[in-house]
């Protein structure tokens, strides 16, 4: 009897405890979840969101519903580093790499080894980048693509060409040809494209060697690394409401006092902080566009072939059967006409729900 009377107020006590812990794990379930690494979140997912396309939120803090892949081969174009799986991008930034590959090879470039745009829903990546976040931002090789197919070990292994030294920060002069520069040319002549991130060493080349139209030297910033690939970085598209715009580049061609400072002791002092966790580290979903969180819980579409995008005017995908057109979501004035109406087909309506884009025909 001793033993019941002493085990009632402890079952009592049990019960109490185990109610408090369920309680404690209900409230706390919410909280855990914000603050859950948007990187593991985003990097997590193999496939964007079913959606009309739309970046949300800023190059370094944000997201993008309705991207599509750029194929792994083109005619003109390889993609590196396939299995970290960031070939996928806005419609108008997968759209415009193609039509550079093109315009680059008919000036004697032979072709673009493509390196980071983004992951399927953008956000930030567990490694690398700050920005890249919406679908907006693509990474080019200043190597140029061999006259071979890669093997996919080769586009895992194979390692770019350093073209600055790292000392004086200066190109390496053995190594930088013409065409270099008529490829940074060429990428900064589209209106889409609003920023080409180079290394200080690189813009400084440019600076000394370009004749004529200066220009489109506006659009080539200095920035740290970027000396084996540069940076591609187009502006907010229509339909994308949410989008963050950069600030505009200063007026001139760039070859000034903010170039000159590249090259004093300043931007290459050591980190004060090394220890200090990147933005990447540290971001939840919380940290992001409320509008993220529906990106991530969008639907996926069939398959990633489903979302490649061939350009050329080839569809990425035969219509699907619809009782109801969905609205075109629009690209941006320039972009639009380079771009096959069914990029947007993907673009889930209520009535509808998600139309199952079929594969490309003949692939
Ligand atoms: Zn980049």
């Amino acid at each position: 009897m001793k033993t019941l009377k002493r085990s009632l107020p402890g079952r009592r006590l049990l019960l109490t405890a185990a109610l408090a812990v369920l309680a404690l794990t209900g409230l706390a379930a919410r909280p855990a979840a914000a603050e859950e690494l948007a990187k593991n979140l985003f990097g997590a997912k193999k496939l964007p969101a079913v959606a009309a396309p739309q970046s949300i939120g800023f190059y370094s803090k944000g997201c993008f519903a309705g991207g599509v892949a750029i194929p792994l081969d083109g005619p003109k174009w390889e993609v590196m580093r396939p299995s970290r799986n960031r070939r996928w991008g806005h419609p108008t930034m997968i759209a415009l790499i193609e039509k550079l590959s093109r315009d680059a090879a008919a000036d004697g470039w032979p072709g673009l080894l493509v390196g980071d745009i983004s992951q399927p829903r953008g956000g930030p990546m567990l490694t690398g980048h700050a920005s890249h976040q919406i679908g907006l931002d693509a990474d080019i090789w200043l190597t140029p693509m061999p006259d071979r197919k890669l093997s996919l070990e080769q586009r895992e292994n194979m390692s770019a060409t350093l073209l600055v030294d790292e000392k004086t920060h200066l190109v390496k002069d053995a190594l930088w040809v013409p065409a270099h520069m008529r490829l940074l040319k060429r990428a900064a002549s589209y209106a889409e494209v609003e920023r080409i991130l180079v290394n200080p060493g690189i813009k400084k080349k440019l600076c000394d060697t370009v004749k004529g139209d200066r220009a489109w030297l506006r659009k080539v910033r200095p920035f740290w690394g970027h000396d084996y690939h540069f940076h591609i970085r187009i502006g907010c598209q229509l339909g994308s409401p949410n989008c963050k715009a950069q600030e505009n580049t200063a007026p001139g061609d760039g070859c000034d006092q903010s170039l000159a400072w590249w090259f004093t002791e300043e931007p290459w002092r050591p980190n004060k902080n090394p220890d200090r966790p990147k933005a990447r580290d540290v971001m939840t979903m919380a940290s992001l566009p409320a509008a993220c969180q529906a990106v991530l819980d969008g639907p996926d579409p069939a398959s990633a072939e489903a979302v490649t995008y061939y350009g050329d005017g080839v569809p990425v995908a035969a219509a699907p059967v619809l009782t109801k057109a969905p609205a075109p979501a629009r690209a941006s004035a320039s972009g639009a006409a380079a771009l096959p109406a069914s990029v947007n087909a993907f673009a889930a309506t209520p009535e509808i729900g998600i139309p199952l884009p079929r594969p490309r025909p003949g692939n």
